[in-house]
């Protein structure tokens, strides 16, 4: 029986064996903690039906504890020297197929369609490089990707953005973003010793489920996206204020915007913050039939 990978002495052994180094610049924070792995695949729900799509396997930690119980995993891993290293750590698991390309190139529907044709989930978990953590998160979620949902580690700040309710501080256009494709929600919060090298920044799993549908209905995503960023762009102004000072011919559309806010209920002198999606996705709908 093999030693878990997420040990700090086996860890050590293999980073020592391949003389491997660290790059902070690839957001390299590997996990020596088997519980904290266990936890993220129980929250995932991973079981012998699932297809699992990994995002920067490292040294193979998750990797592992994943192919233990996934149907198969297909794991993306930016950095060319880890490849032979996976190849050794990871022999024991004949469901695990390692692919050396960065995540955000990938064709992933084309992937999900030739490797997990016999899964009858696909799931992703991860734990991502923070780097890159929003442009990997809005990836999978805009390219509409059959997935039932994403379990990752990542920054607790991002965490608290993507699952933040209105009228809170962390509420912006990313908990808007994610929330229309996602139920999303913290599942726990991470100490920065279960990592080598320790990040500088606290962590947390977050779950996201991909609804059947968005959450509303809008008619112009891409507008939809244009009015939430605009209303954020100064947080302590108001909407009125955000709306004409930052959509496309705002200053010269103010009556009409007035009369938008107006017809779908909105005090023009409330902000960004307070809006729920639903009062937002009236709001764009109203907004785009005038402007
Ligand atoms: N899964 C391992 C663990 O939990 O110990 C490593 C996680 S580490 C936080 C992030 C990993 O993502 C690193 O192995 C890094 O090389 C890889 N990575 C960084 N950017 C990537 C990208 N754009 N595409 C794929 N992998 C990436």
């Amino acid at each position: 029986m093999n030693k878990d990978i997420a040990t700090p002495m086996r860890t050590k052994e293999i980073l020592e064996e391949f003389g491997f180094s660290f790059k902070k610049s690839l957001g390299q924070n590997f996990l020596i903690d088997t519980n904290i792995l266990h936890r993220i695949v129980d929250h995932a729900e991973v079981s012998e039906k699932t297809g699992v799509i990994e995002i920067g396997p490292g040294i193979g930690a998750l990797t592992e504890q994943i192919a233990k119980r996934a149907k198969k995993v297909l794991a993306f891993e930016i950095d060319g020297r880890l490849i032979p290293i996976l190849e050794k750590t990871l022999a024991p698991y004949n469901n695990v197929n390692v692919v050396h390309q960065d995540v955000l190139k990938a064709n992933l529907h084309e992937k999900i369609s030739e490797y997990f044709s016999d899964c009858e989930e696909v799931m992703v978990v991860a734990n991502l490089p923070y780097y890159v953590t929003t442009p990997i998160i809005m990836k999978l979620l805009e390219e509409n990707l059959p997935l039932k949902g994403i379990v990752v580690m990542l920054q607790k700040e991002v965490a608290d953005r993507m699952a933040a309710e209105p009228s809170t501080k962390d509420y912006g256009s990313l908990s808007i973003a994610v929330q229309y494709y996602t139920e999303a929600k913290t599942v726990m919060t991470v100490p920065r010793t279960v990592f080598i090298p320790q990040p500088n920044v606290d962590s947390a799993v977050i779950r996201l489920w991909r609804r059947q549908e968005p959450l509303v209905s809008v008619r112009d995503e891409k507008f939809f996206s244009q009015v939430v960023k605009a209303s954020f762009a100064q947080r302590r102004k108001t909407i009125l204020n955000n709306l004409t000072n930052n959509l496309p011919n705002g200053k010269q559309l103010k009556d009409e915007i007035v009369e938008a806010l107006a017809k779908v209920g909105i005090d023009p002198k409330r902000r960004g913050e307070s809006l729920t999606i639903e009062e937002f996705a009236s709001l764009s709908d109203a907004l785009h039939e005038i402007l």
